[in-house]
């Protein structure tokens, strides 16, 4: 299938195109998404598991998912799981391809022993200071390890007794045998095989030798018969030995493709810096909503088709660069107006009584569900004499552009009537409720005389009203890039007001249907969704994003600059 009615066009479509036309694959499209389950996704993998996934899509191919478990000590069976609800989540499947690299571990043992036979792989005595310590720089060839000659047959015996557990840890390695003056310093007798006595989450016991990435990389890639290895642009100084070891074991080939790694403002993404945001307590676990892990942004009431969409968006290219975070709030405002459900709530709620209604009287209006989708229709909003609206949508003394609720001014109850402040009512100087009246004839929100209000505002029946626990989260970094300056730790630069917990907020009743990681419109404030943390008793709502969109105003402000 070719690609040529896809909107989408990048160089790696470009390549894939090429080996099409010339058949290098015999027209097979095989990718591969390999994450290490040494941590939660983020939103950078989803970069990586739309691109390969979508490849697969959009070229009638397959992508399989790999978990890449060759480095037992950081690795644990919590993040295999979380990884494949989140690739799962994203709306990927991978049918019956799911793979382990540790599966393939006895094969990658026979390539190494092929290596050692054919005098391309050696035993090294030397420990991992004296490697790096005779490995050279830049401009300084490496020197060759005194143990670079052995022989095939004392370099087999060493190697077989290193699998049977007879050496400590660090006290022998097997490394390639290249060449200890190449340019490229991945080049000059890599380690292959590592001792490390230690319980994998897979294979147990059974091993103590353990594969380097470098080596088992593409043997992974080669097993599977991937057609196209996508990996981000730091390997493509790998490129080489990944070449050098598949054509020096004459095994089946894939081509390495490297592609500029995602990264965005305002927020940290590697995994090590995560785990270190979560060991150390600083957000509350691998989920919290703060942060750009897949399961943080899901609890945050992100939705998966916006992510894609993000992802698709921000394309690839060959060269670093830093995304707005607004953008993807952008992307993520964009499908959430699409397939929110519209909700009215109090998040600081003011009182207000509505003087000419009566007591025990109960009303419904008719609200609709979502402007943007006829099809979710509407629903019954309880309107009764005490109500709740926004503090913000008050002013005793309003400024000449506050257009809303201030003493003596008639504004909308968004589907209701039009309501008049008679009066404030103070306690030690805070306004604590509004007496108001409403015009009757104004049921529905329109005037039978014709005049206009200036504003709309919402508002929650009190009787009515269902208490929730809404959290705001503002940026976790105070600055765009916070791995960006050398010699200060990227903890310096955490928000303190990174999450605000409002305790007595009022929502309107239909939120009792809700399930958790529900998405829903606060109408006038934002997109938020039902944390999953929600139990009988304690509703609690997390914001996901407010309504403004601060990335159009950007855009816009760019467009000026031009
Ligand atoms: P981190 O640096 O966050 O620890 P990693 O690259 O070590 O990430 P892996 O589990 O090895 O994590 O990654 C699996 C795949 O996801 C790799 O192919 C990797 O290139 C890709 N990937 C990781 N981070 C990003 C990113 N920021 N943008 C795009 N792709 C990424
Ligand atoms: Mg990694």
């Amino acid at each position: 299938m070719d690609s040529t009615n896809n909107i989408t066009r990048d160089f790696i479509r470009d390549i894939i195109d090429e080996d099409l036309k010339t058949n290098k694959y015999k027209g097979r499209v095989h990718t591969r998404f390999p994450p290490e389950p040494n941590g939660y996704l983020h939103i950078g993998h989803a970069k990586s598991i739309c691109l390969n996934f979508g490849l697969a899509e959009d070229y009638g191919g397959l992508c399989n998912l790999r978990f890449d478990d060759t480095n037992p000590s950081k690795e644990e069976e919590e993040y295999v799981q979380s990884i494949i609800e989140d690739v799962r989540w994203l709306g990927f499947d991978w049918d019956d391809r799911l793979f382990f690299a540790s599966d393939y571990f006895d094969q990658m043992y026979k390539y190494a022993v092929q290596l050692v036979k054919d005098k391309k792989a050696y035993v090294d005595d030397l420990n991992a200071k004296e490697i790096s310590e005779c490995r050279g720089t830049l401009t300084k060839p490496g020197r060759n390890s005194p143990y670079r000659d052995r022989s095939v047959k004392e370099n087999l015996d060493l190697f077989e007794r290193m699998k049977a557990g007879e050496f400590a840890d660090g006290e022998k390695v097997l490394r390639a045998k290249i060449d200890m003056a190449h340019p490229n310093l991945n080049m000059r007798d890599p380690v292959i095989y590592r001792i490390l006595h230690a319980t994998h989450h897979r294979s147990g016991d059974k091993w103590c030798i353990y594969p380097m990435y470098d080596w088992a990389h593409g043997l992974e890639d080669s097993i599977e018969k991937i057609t196209h290895s996508i990996c981000t642009l730091e390997f493509e100084n790998h490129r080489p030995l990944y070449d050098w070891f598949l054509d020096n074991l004459d095994v089946y080939h894939p081509q390495q493709i490297e592609f500029a790694r995602l990264n965005l403002t305002y927020t940290v993404m590697s995994k090590r810096m995560l785990l270190e945001l979560v060991e150390g307590g600083y957000v509350d676990g691998w989920d919290d909503p703060r942060i750009p892990t897949i399961s943080g942004m899901r609890r945050r009431g992100h939705s998966p088709a916006a992510i894609r969409n993000f992802c698709k968006r921000i394309g690839v290219a060959k060269v670093n660069s830093m995304v707005d975070f607004e953008f993807l709030e952008h992307c993520m405002r964009d499908d959430l107006n699409k397939t929110s459900p519209r909700f009215m709530g109090a998040l600081r709620p003011l009182k207000v009584v509505i003087e000419n209604f009566p007591e025990d009287k109960v009303e419904e209006f008719e609200a609709i569900i979502n402007p943007e989708d006829p099809k979710a229709g509407t629903r019954k909003v309880p309107f009764s004499r005490v109500l709740y609206i926004e503090q913000g949508d008050f002013m005793e003394d309003p400024p000449k552009k506050f257009y809303r609720l201030a003493p003596g001014r008639e504004v909308r109850l968004r589907y209701a009537y039009f309501v008049t402040c008679k009066e404030a009512i103070k306690k030690d100087g805070d306004v604590v409720e509004l007496r108001c009246t409403i015009d009757p004839a104004t049921r529905g929100g329109y005037a039978p005389d014709g005049r206009r209000v200036k504003s709309t505002i919402h508002w929650v029946s009190a009787a009515h009203a269902i208490d929730a626990e809404v959290r705001l989260y503002d940026r976790l970094f105070t600055v765009e890039d916070p791995m960006g300056k050398k010699d200060t730790d990227f903890k310096e630069f955490l928000n303190p007001n990174s999450l605000e917990m409002l305790t007595s907020c009022k929502v309107e009743p239909a939120l009792q249907n809700l399930k958790p990681f529900d998405r829903f419109q606060f109408e006038r404030l934002g997109y938020f969704c039902i944390d999953p943390n929600t139990t009988e008793e304690n509703l609690v709502i997390n914001r996901t994003v407010g309504l403004r969109d601060t990335w159009a105003k950007i855009q816009k402000k760019q467009q000026i600059g031009k």
